[in-house]
């Protein structure tokens, strides 16, 4: 991927790592049982993927859920990016499973995934989520009014 300088990019960037401050992502080594659990195949559609993150992904169970190891599945790109989108999880793997045994073999390897990590499983209240929201806003006015100012210096 080339270099993205776009401030939209930086803004976007913004938003996730402050947002990964109170709700973080899978450490390396969480990853490592994550794909040791799904034998390295995908979630979904069974389908077999290796070296993380080349072709790999990692889905979100619960789409509004939050971004820790336990609302994570290994998966393929098809299936994290194209398919399976905002989709509740169990409806995809239906449309995904080739049998009803496929079916339930991955239901339970998810189910099972979940169940490991019911401890770590905090989603993030309101209250809190609009006070993140807030602060992000805060940072991104500041830096869309900074980028105004700079594109005003440009050379006429
Ligand atoms: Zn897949």
């Amino acid at each position: 991927m080339p270099a993205n300088y776009s401030p939209s990019f930086a803004k976007n960037i913004v938003r996730r790592s402050l947002t990964a401050v109170l709700d973080p992502h899978p450490t390396r080594s969480q990853l490592v049982v994550l794909i040791e659990h799904f034998g390295e195949a995908c979630a979904y559609c069974g389908k077999r993927i290796h070296a993380y993150p080349k072709d790999a992904q990692l889905d979100h169970i619960d789409p509004d859920g939050p971004n820790n190891v336990s609302n994570r599945a290994y998966a393929c790109e098809d299936c994290n990016e194209k398919e399976k989108r905002d989709q509740n999880w169990r409806d995809f793997l239906r449309e995904k499973a080739e049998s009803d045994e496929d079916f339930s073999r991955r239901e339970r390897l998810i189910e099972g995934w979940i169940d490991l990590h019911s401890d770590v499983y905090i989603g993030m209240d309101a209250d809190t989520r609009s006070r993140l929201t807030a602060e992000i806003e805060t940072v991104v006015a500041s830096f869309d009014r900074a980028l105004a100012n700079i594109r005003s210096m440009r050379p006429k």
